[in-house]
């Protein structure tokens, strides 16, 4: 048996081909990411790393990075990115639940993560941002060669974790056909060749950054300039020589904001994508005005990899994430019926297809109860198919709020606050954001007597939350606006606060 996912990445590529360029001017070949993978994948075995054992990463951005999921794949363990900002009490649960063999970690934080790794039988390794660390210093010593371990279709590849409505977050299973289905399908369908150069400004603990952006590059034999982290001055700069740009509506936001942003300076780009989070129709049509580009925006999420998108070659539809992707079958249903509604009504969005996940990470009943009978992943999201066959995406069944391209569920946020002394209860929910999309807002309701400030709140979430969950601001009510059954108006929240992050 052949290892599904890295040989179809094997296939695609010339050694001596450019894969990525760093800021520094530092550039990868394809060859220099066989030999690094398979030091890493030799070193994970050293580690005892077994095929199916979870490694989960916390580092920053970096080719390093990117090796060391290449090596999980080739070492047949289950990568398990987690992103940057989590705070230790966050990553406890995560390792916790996944009960990974090795957890890498950036030295700053090892320390702090020892502990928790050790109670669950996990050894740490670090990886900093400039390729260094004690993992990279046992990779030194292995050899470039390495015979990738067998690996199925359906075997996992990765473990990605979502937020939980109720608080506790979802590993959601990614086989190497998931990934490898949905790369090839968006190679295809977006016309990716080797003459692509991608700006790659995203993080890589997501599925965005890491799959739709890195597999597809991969799969194509393409190369990309990798950045840290967005930052429009560089990314205007590369643009004359880059070909791709795949980003969430916050890049373009900021794009927009630039005088540098002209016809001439994206005369080289071919395509501009855009996907994570809606983006404003406004911004769609303003970024056209000065660049002539009609920005691609596509629909997807961590269980499913990408579902729909605009079209290439026909026309791109702004407030909208265009049609089902070759061989995914999507529907709009009547949550209790499960009735497909008529054209241009509101219902749940459903998918099917290779792209769709394997189910949560030990949660045989969470998953059973997301998917229909049929095999439909009941996705959350709420949305409605125009008279064109184009999907619109209403709202979110779960109340999600997204921030910067980041998940956001309200209900970790308010458990959090109602902890704190003299807070009675909270609500948490999004409201537009002129840079992030929606902010994070908090209404709070204080028990009788007690006198706190919003600055006294947003101290107590500090270190409680990662930086991206924290409430913008946080307001106090007398009492929460509720339904007849109790539960709380969100939709009225939202609308009082409509305009609080407007100027
Ligand atoms: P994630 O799992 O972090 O990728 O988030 C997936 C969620 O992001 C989806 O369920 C949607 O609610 C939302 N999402 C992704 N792409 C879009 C888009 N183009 N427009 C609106 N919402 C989107």
């Amino acid at each position: 048996m052949s290892n599904h996912l890295f040989d179809a990445f094997r296939a695609g590529v010339r050694p001596e081909a450019p894969f990525i360029e760093t800021e520094a001017g530092q550039v990868w070949t394809y060859g220099d990411m066989f030999k690094l993978s398979a030091r890493l994948a030799a070193t994970l075995v050293k580690l005892n790393v077994q095929p199916g054992d979870r490694v989960a990463v916390q580092v920053e951005k970096s080719p390093e990075a990117l090796m060391l999921y290449l090596a999980c794949v080739r070492a047949g363990a289950i990568y398990l990115p987690l992103n940057t900002a989590y705070t230790l009490a966050e990553l406890e649960y995560f390792i916790g639940d996944a009960e990974p063999r090795l957890v890498v970690s950036t030295p700053e934080a090892k320390k702090g993560l020892q502990p928790i790794a050790s109670v669950k039988g996990a050894v740490v390794e670090t990886l900093d941002d400039k390729g260094g660390g004690s993992l990279m210093a046992l990779a030194a010593s292995e050899a470039e060669d390495f015979d990738d371990v067998p690996r199925g279709p359906n075997d996992l590849a990765a473990i990605l974790y979502t937020s939980g409505t109720t608080g506790r977050s979802k590993g959601a299973m990614l086989s190497h056909d998931n990934l490898l289905s949905n790369a090839a399908t968006l190679r295809e369908f977006w016309r990716f060749s080797s003459a692509d150069r991608l700006i790659h400004a995203l993080p890589i603990f997501h599925t965005h950054g890491l799959f739709v952006a890195s597999n597809v590059i991969m799969l194509a034999g393409a190369s990309m300039y990798f950045l840290p982290k967005f930052d429009a001055y560089r990314v205007l700069a590369l643009m004359p020589r880059a070909t791709v740009m795949m980003g969430v509506p916050t890049f373009y936001v900021r794009l927009i904001q630039s005088s540098e942003l002209t016809r001439e300076t994206t005369a080289n780009m071919r395509l501009f994508i855009s996907g994570s989070a809606p983006l404003l129709a406004e911004t769609h049509r303003r970024f056209e005005v000065m660049t002539g580009h009609r920005i691609l925006e596509r629909y997807g999420m961590t269980e499913t990899n990408m579902n729909t998108s605009n079209p290439y070659d026909g026309e791109r539809v702004a407030g909208t994430v265009g049609f089902p992707l070759p061989g995914v079958l999507l529907r709009v249903t009547e949550p209790d019926s499960v009735k497909p509604v008529a054209d241009g009504e509101t219902g749940m969005i459903e998918v099917k297809g290779p792209n769709v996940f394997k189910g949560y990470w030990r949660m045989p009943e969470k998953t059973a109860s997301e998917f229909r009978i049929d095999g439909f992943f009941i996705t959350g999201d709420l949305g409605m198919i125009d008279e064109r066959g184009y999907l619109h995406i209403v709202g979110r069944d779960k109340d999600l709020v997204i921030t910067g391209g980041y998940n956001i569920y309200p209900k970790e946020i308010e458990s959090e606050i109602d902890q704190l002394p003299g807070v009675l209860e909270s609500a948490v929910f999004g409201v537009p954001h002129p840079d992030f999309g929606e902010g994070v807002t908090a209404v709070v309701v204080c028990k009788d007597g007690a006198a706190l400030e919003e600055k006294d709140v947003l101290s107590a979430l500090y270190d409680r939350l990662a930086r991206y969950k924290q409430p913008k601001r946080v307001l106090f009510v007398a009492e929460l606006p509720r339904n007849t059954m109790g539960k709380v108006r969100k939709n009225t929240l939202r609308e009082i606060y409509a305009d609080i992050y407007q100027n």
